[in-house]
């Protein structure tokens, strides 16, 4: 069949026209644990808005993320492409630093891209974490695909003053004045100690403004914030309401945040023409302790490692009219966006590189089966651990933190679909499994070339 022709049957089957295109937000949360929503089981924390959002839309129960930390994590989202093959992963620094030169490279093509190429609108709001453009220029989110930008260059923590407030006795969450955010629109720096406090309020308003300044148009806005990341702060609305404490204010605050987008794209007129994710980027900080740390749920450990609780996150989906309420078991990853998105907008995927995801298009919509290899858990440069059907197979396991890795030579073997919390080893029962995962892994690598770390280079000093 001829392209064009296949094309227009793939939008008409999709029920969209050239000017229908849908819309397209991904809401991002930075180190949210897939036990931190009330609709994930969270007993104490109130996300109404995102509940809702649950109850209208797909809730994945097992979505996952392509990387255990915030940078790599990010840039399998965006090119739809595991982190290894970017260059946007390392074994050792892991993400990108105030200090860092390197970045997502330029031959990487990003979700904006493909979208504005389809005549998109697109819009980036919140944490970047894909190079540090006073650094390096080239890149920054502009010169990545997106029209419109307003955020921090990387993590809320990587900027500090001086000094340690925590050795003088102070709470870091508590001590605004010792943390730098320099906050940008496009290459201008707009506040250079933004106020943390602020951040998720004023985020919202450019995201919001973005929608009304678009609703004529199709766009993409990808929406990252920059919370729950430490160090914690809410606005004098939220905080200290949450019985939860800090961590509870913070993540109420995100959840008034979705309330107000979708109160946007419904004012806006284009609710109905929408399709919103949700998602975080890692498993929670568990490191940061009891208050300020989330929680994975029913997961083994988070952020930094490959055990469940650092890669399986919240997924949400939302589409009224097309995605029917669901909860939905099948897995899926952070890597299935690039390809459904296109898929909505009626664009093609880069055939130059291997591309990691699958699309979902025909589950979320026509509850048609999805096929779908193996899942990797990549741990910076090395492959853990993979996924295939309910059984997953560690060849390396390690905390997130304060561990040193251990290799198996005899890999472990757990049923995620009996055995989520990955607390019975059952290798020795089913060698006929490991042997399939480790097929499975084996042509996965065989797809591999290794390509130099962005994440290594920094300001000479
Ligand atoms: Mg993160």
């Amino acid at each position: 069949m001829r392209p064009l022709l296949l094309a227009l049957l793939t939008a008409f089957s999709l029920g969209l026209t050239a000017a229908g295109k849908p819309n397209v937000v991904i809401i991002l949360a930075d180190d949210l644990g897939y036990g931190d929503l009330g609709c994930y089981g969270h007993p104490t924390i109130k996300t109404p808005n995102l509940d809702k959002m649950a109850a209208e839309g797909a809730r994945f129960t097992q979505f996952y993320v392509a990387a255990e930390v915030c940078t790599p994590s990010r840039a399998s989202l965006l090119t739809g492409r595991y982190p290894i093959r970017s260059g946007m992963a390392h074994n050792q620094f892991r993400v990108l630093r105030a200090i860092s030169t390197g970045g997502l490279p330029s031959t990487e093509v990003t979700i904006a891209q493909a979208l504005k190429a389809q005549g998109y609108a697109t819009g980036m709001v919140g944490k970047w974490h894909l190079g540090v453009w006073t650094n390096s220029p080239e890149h920054h989110p502009l010169k990545h695909g997106f029209d419109f930008h307003f955020g921090l260059p990387h993590s809320n923590d990587m900027n500090p003053s001086a000094g340690n407030p925590v050795k003088a006795g102070a709470r870091v969450d508590q001590d605004a004045a010792w943390w730098n955010a320099p906050l940008f629109r496009g290459y201008e720096l707009v506040d250079p100690k933004a106020d943390q406090t602020q951040l998720t309020r004023r985020y919202t308003e450019e995201a919001t403004n973005f929608i009304a300044a678009n609703r004529t148009q199709p766009f993409f806005l990808y929406f990252a914030h920059t919370f729950p990341h430490t160090p914690l702060f809410a606005s004098d609305r939220f905080k200290g309401k949450s019985s939860r404490g800090i961590y509870g204010d913070v993540v109420e605050e995100l959840d008034w945040s979705v309330g107000e987008i979708f109160k946007a794209l419904k004012e806006q007129g284009v609710a109905d023409n929408t399709l919103v994710v949700f998602t975080s980027d890692n498993g929670p900080w568990l490191l940061m302790g009891t208050e300020t740390g989330g929680s994975a749920g029913l997961l083994r450990d988070g952020k930094g490692s490959t055990w469940e609780g650092g890669m399986r996150v919240p997924g949400i989906f939302w589409m009224p009219g097309k995605i029917k309420p669901t909860v939905e078991r099948n897995v899926a990853s952070t890597l299935d966006l690039f390809p459904s998105v296109i898929r909505l907008a009626g664009g093609s995927m880069p055939s130059d590189r291997p591309m990691d995801g699958v699309d979902l298009t025909g589950l979320l919509m026509n509850q048609e089966k999805i096929e779908r290899d193996v899942f990797c858990y990549y741990r910076g440069e090395q492959l853990y651990a993979a996924r295939l059907g309910a059984w997953k197979l560690h060849l390396i396991t390690q905390a997130g933190y304060g561990e040193k890795p251990v290799t198996h030579e005899k890999p472990l073997l757990y049923n995620l679909e009996v055995d989520p919390s990955e607390n019975h080893e059952i290798s020795a029962e089913h060698p006929d499994v490991v042997a399939r995962l480790q097929a499975a892994i084996a042509k996965h690598r065989a797809t591999v070339t290794p390509v130099r770390s962005q994440l290594i280079d920094v300001v000479a000093k």
